[in-house]
């Protein structure tokens, strides 16, 4: 009986992988060329061992593109229709700039409504006025708000509101031109991806690609940008002139596989990572690089899953590169807390305050973290084996 239903089992198992090779093939073959090489070249290529198996380069589709007439009326927007139409994905242009009817009849039918629409509008009037954003850098601007995965500690649940409906802005070019009033003769940092994910979104927008464009033309404006997500081969050949600092953010196994739904693979990402940063004589991007272990948690046997993880780096980024590292540890607040629960109501998240310390803002705001001991312990670790295995890369902050 067992080995019967063991059988069924495993049929099921190769006929669900049987379907989603062929929907990959078919998807495949709706995208352009240069894109569809890449993916190819990336399922092929040289790579090093990292002891996990890694997959095609993750490409969310939405299942609806709404226009705004406003973003219809912006070049930058029309660009946008071109390649949302090259994939053949389904298009709605509406009649007026407000997006309604993304409501479900509960906040998850909301929240699984949203998550597979994308929507081209304009950053509203609002947004041209920018915030700083320590210790991640001096300024933040947005290409986007919203992300395509689904991580169970999603920080976005916490500082936007509404469906979480990825809204990309067809008014980039302002946006960019809108940034130099923030320059000074000093080197100025700007951070892009404190609302979005702008990898994850970057084969419908194209609008990461243009920013590093413009960053490298700038004399001390320099952008950032962190991701989760992988296909980074048309990032590789851009003018960046050293201006752009990409990020990947990594976890340990039983966070990353747990938590962070529809995201590419830790080993993956890692691969992209060493494909930014590898000199361009090597076929890489020649790019100022990063990692952002978060969010860092003490789960059970914490030092050997991360010992795992710092193996997989090293392999990963086993040469000379400008490389960082940035620390944060995982926290919560109230309001965080609650939208979670209501978009992932069975999370194994443990968000339990009476196991955290409290730590207040000058605005009066609370967030839950580790109690100190925690704390120093988990510092000490990620500090001495960043210290141990790359002697020449800066730790920017541990939080
Ligand atoms: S990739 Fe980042 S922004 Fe996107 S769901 Fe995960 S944590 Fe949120």
């Amino acid at each position: 009986m067992e080995s019967k239903q063991q059988t069924t089992c495993e049929s099921l198992v190769s006929l669900a992988a049987l379907q989603e090779r062929v929907r990959c093939l078919f998807r495949l073959r709706q995208l352009p060329e240069k894109t569809r090489r890449t993916i190819l070249l990336n399922t092929t290529a040289d790579k090093p061992e990292l002891g996990l198996e890694t997959r095609s380069p993750k490409l969310w589709m939405p299942e609806r593109v709404l226009f705004t007439p406003a973003a219809l009326a912006e070049p930058w927007g029309q660009q946008i229709l071109e390649r949302v139409e090259s994939l053949n994905l389904p298009i709605e242009e509406l009649r007026q700039n407000r997006l309604t009817g993304l409501r479900g009849d509960s906040e998850r039918e909301t929240y699984d409504k949203s998550k597979r629409t994308l929507a081209v509008v304009n950053a509203p009037p609002s947004t041209f006025k920018l915030s700083p954003i320590p210790p991640s850098a001096d300024w933040q601007f947005h290409l986007a708000e919203g992300c395509p995965a689904h991580c169970q500690y999603c920080y976005l649940a916490g500082s936007l509101s509404g469906p979480p409906v990825i809204r990309v802005f067809a008014n980039l070019p302002q946006i960019l031109a809108n940034l130099a009033a923030y320059e000074t003769s000093q080197a100025t940092s700007f951070e892009v991806s404190c609302y979005t994910d702008p990898l994850g979104i970057e084969h419908l927008t194209g609008s990461l690609a243009e920013c590093i464009r413009y960053f490298g033309t700038r004399e001390s404006g320099h952008l950032r940008w962190v991701s989760k997500f992988d296909a980074v081969d048309d990032l590789l050949d851009l003018p960046h002139n050293g201006h752009t600092r990409c990020r990947l953010s990594v976890n340990a196994a039983p966070v990353s596989g747990r938590f962070e739904g529809g995201t590419a693979s830790v080993t993956s990402r890692l691969m992209a990572l060493r494909q930014l940063a590898l000199p361009r004589s090597q076929g890489g991007g020649g790019y100022p690089v990063g990692l952002v272990i978060a969010p860092i948690m003490p789960v059970e046997d914490w030092e050997e899953h991360y010992t795992r993880l710092f193996d997989q780096i090293s392999d990963a980024i086993a040469f000379d590169c400008d490389l960082t590292f940035e620390l944060i540890s995982h926290r919560f607040t109230p309001g965080s807390k609650e939208v979670l629960q209501t978009w992932y109501p069975h999370t194994k998240l443990d968000m339990d305050e009476s196991k955290r310390s409290v730590k207040r803002n000058k605005f009066g705001g609370t967030k839950y973290v580790y109690d100190p001991d925690t704390m120093k312990r988990l510092r000490r670790f990620f500090e001495s084996e960043i210290a141990r295995r790359f002697p020449k890369a800066r730790v920017l902050y541990w939080t």
